[in-house]
C-alpha cells in the first residue's frame, strides 16, 4: 500500500476530463461526500460488489483461521460488538463478529460489517470498555467507507479512472471475473495493509464517538492504546495492530483530547 498515491478524490474538473477523455459515462457516482466524516472520496464500487466480495473473503479466513473454542469470549465480544454496532446507526449492515484462536494483538472490519478480533487482542485489553475502543475503531472504518475509497484508489492508480468503471460497470459482464479479481485481491490486501493516516484517526475519532453512545467512557481509547504501545516497547512480542494499525504520539493526543470533550 505504500505505493498507493494519496489519491483522495479527483478534483472535479480533472474527472470530467479523465470522463470525456474515454467518452464513458460512469456507472458510480465517482465522488461524493461520506455522511459520517464530512470528506469527499473517490468511490467506484458498489456497496453490493463490496459486501459480496466480503464475504467471500470473510469465508476465506474462517477457513483458514479457527475460532475461539470458548462460548463464553465469543458471547462477550458479540455483546460488545453488537452494542457498539447499534450505537452507529449503521443498521443496513449485516454485522457479524468473530473471535479468532491467534496470538496476534490484531483486529480487523471488512466492509460487509464482518469483524475479527485475535486472542492476543482480546487477552491484552483490560475491560469491556477497552474492546469497545477497538470496536468503534473498526466501525468506524465501515461508517467512513474506507475500504471502499481504498479499493478506488487502488484501482484508478493501477488502471485508471475509466478502465476501472469499466470494468465495474454492469455492462461489462464478460469482465466481471477480472473485475472480481482485482477487487478481491484489493479485499485481502485490505485485511492485512495498513490504512492511510487519515483513515486511521478518522476511524480513531468515529471510534470514540460510537463507543460514547454505546455507553463505554472514552478514556478507555486512550488507556488501550497507552497499553499497547507499553506492551510493544517492552519487545515481549511483535504486534500485528501496530504494523496495520500505526500509532504515534499524534494519534494518542488526538485520543486524548477527543476522551476531554
Ligand atoms: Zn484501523
Amino acid at each position: 500500500m505504500s505505493s498507493i498515491l494519496p489519491l483522495n478524490c479527483l478534483p472535479r474538473r480533472r474527472l470530467l476530463e479523465v470522463l470525456a477523455a474515454g467518452a464513458v459515462l460512469a456507472p458510480l457516482g465517482a465522488c461524493s461526500e461520506n455522511a459520517a466524516t464530512g470528506r469527499r472520496q473517490l468511490v467506484l464500487v458498489s456497496d453490493e460488489m463490496l459486501a459480496q466480495l466480503s464475504e467471500q473473503a470473510w469465508r476465506d479466513l474462517q477457513a483458514q483461521t479457527p475460532r475461539v473454542d470458548d462460548t463464553r469470549v465469543q458471547q462477550r465480544l458479540e455483546a460488545i460488538g453488537q452494542g457498539v454496532a447499534d450505537a452507529s446507526g449503521l443498521t443496513n449492515v449485516n454485522w457479524e463478529f468473530v473471535a479468532f484462536e491467534s496470538p496476534e494483538v490484531n483486529a480487523f472490519v471488512l466492509p460487509g460489517g464482518k469483524v475479527g478480533f485475535f486472542r492476543g487482542l482480546i487477552d491484552l485489553a483490560a475491560s469491556d470498555g477497552e474492546i469497545a475502543a477497538v470496536m468503534g475503531h473498526e466501525v468506524g472504518h465501515v461508517a467512513a467507507r474506507h475500504a471502499a475509497e481504498r479499493l478506488s484508489q487502488q484501482l484508478a492508480v493501477s488502471v485508471g479512472v475509466r478502465a476501472a468503471q469499466v470494468l465495474l460497470s454492469e455492462e461489462m459482464g464478460e469482465h466481471a471475473d477480472e473485475a472480481a479479481a482485482a477487487l478481491g485481491l484489493g479485499l485481502m490486501y485490505g485485511v492485512v495493509l495498513p490504512y492511510s493516516r487519515t483513515h486511521e484517526l478518522e476511524a480513531d475519532r468515529l471510534g470514540v464517538d460510537v463507543m460514547r453512545s454505546a455507553g463505554y467512557a472514552p478514556s478507555d481509547a486512550v488507556s488501550f492504546w497507552r497499553r499497547l504501545t507499553a506492551d510493544s516497547a517492552s519487545g515481549a512480542q511483535p504486534l500485528a495492530w501496530l504494523s496495520t494499525h500505526p500509532t504515534n504520539d499524534e494519534r494518542l493526543r488526538v485520543l486524548e483530547q477527543l476522551a476531554a470533550t
